[in-house]
């Protein structure tokens, strides 16, 4: 597979009741100590799958896990993983105030950086709740610490997060200077999408991983390779364990939570067979072409931001090809 097309195998590293805009006996942080453990375990699949294969991934922490197990983070950074930044306390981006954001991120990567010993310059938002009314606030702030690389940004309607519409490919966004740091620029890399029946959906990871056949995953994969794209997978350490307890959801989110957990594992194995996969870093050392994009704050609202393609940069002809 050395001449294949490169895919980024993402984990957003975080326990089991870490679910977003669901009420459950944890919501509450001080509620997690007191919960039964299952993240190192079911990390440990995930990395045994990875050996497996040869391959390395990006594992986006919650900086709580770090704090609570940082031998697994340990472990993770010195085996050739990525570690990257999935919040301190798991809270959906957009309903954060902006100096609530800006003080969980700041936690989560000097908890981070400390116990990896990497730079960590990689984010996910919990949930993928990256969305408009977080642009104009989520970006500065986390360039200011640091982020170079944001993979938050589901270009597909969803729950809470995903914009329609929204490009596909790796690009560079201008940041403008704000009260929280001078002018930057941040890479981001939407998560992969896939056009089936007419619609736009995920398809390499969580429930639709789990419910899709095989044959479909791979189309995924395969449809943004022909569009000269790297593919990128996601998926938490529960979704390949049948043993973890269940949360009392909604129908619609329990099926979702929990459908084809049993046929997970099998399914991560025969993907990283058929595809070649390795860390978020890696897979972006290889873009060659990166249309640029500005971020727009419109007027002086905190939550009125958009991204809209730049119009200062120069026109990309053959974008997005990965050498
Ligand atoms: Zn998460």
């Amino acid at each position: 597979m050395s001449g294949a097309p490169l895919n980024a195998f993402c984990v957003d590293l975080e326990e089991w009741w870490h679910i977003c805009a669901a009420d459950t006996p944890y919501t509450d942080p001080k509620t997690w100590d007191s919960a039964p453990p299952f993240v190192v375990k079911d990390t440990e699949i995930l990395m045994r799958l990875l050996d497996e294969a040869g391959a390395k991934g990006t594992f986006l922490t919650v900086g709580w896990v770090a704090e609570k197990y940082p031998s697994l983070i340990k472990r993770l950074a010195d085996a050739g993983h990525e570690i990257g930044c999935h919040t301190h306390y798991h809270r959906v981006v957009y309903e954060q105030t902006p100096e609530e954001f800006d003080a969980d991120i700041g936690q989560c990567l000097k908890v981070l950086r400390e116990i990896s010993g990497q730079p960590v310059n990689s984010f996910r938002a919990p949930g993928f709740s990256m969305k408009r009314e977080a642009f104009a606030y989520a970006y500065p702030i986390l360039r200011k610490h640091g982020i170079e690389v944001d993979v938050s940004i589901v270009p597909a309607a969803r729950d809470h997060g995903g914009v329609a519409g929204f490009t596909r490919d790796p690009f560079m966004l201008n940041i403008p200077a704000t009260r929280w740091g001078p002018q930057n620029t941040m890479k981001c890399w939407p998560v992969s999408v896939m056009d089936f029946l007419g619609k736009t959906m995920p398809f390499s990871g969580g429930g639709y991983l789990r419910l899709f056949p095989m044959a479909l995953v791979k189309h995924g994969y395969r449809q943004n390779h022909r569009a000269g794209r790297p593919g990128m997978s996601y998926i938490h350490p529960r979704e390949v364990d049948t043993t973890q307890p269940r949360l009392k959801l909604p129908w619609k989110k329990y099926f979702k939570y929990y459908v084809g957990i049993a046929g997970c594992e099998g399914k991560l194995r025969e993907v990283l067979k058929t595809f070649k996969f390795t860390t978020i870093a890696d897979v972006l050392r290889h873009v060659r072409a990166w249309p640029e994009y500005d971020l727009v704050l419109r007027g002086s609202g905190a939550r009125d931001g958009d991204i809209v393609p730049s119009t200062s940069a120069r026109p990309v002809t053959s974008a997005h090809k990965v050498a």
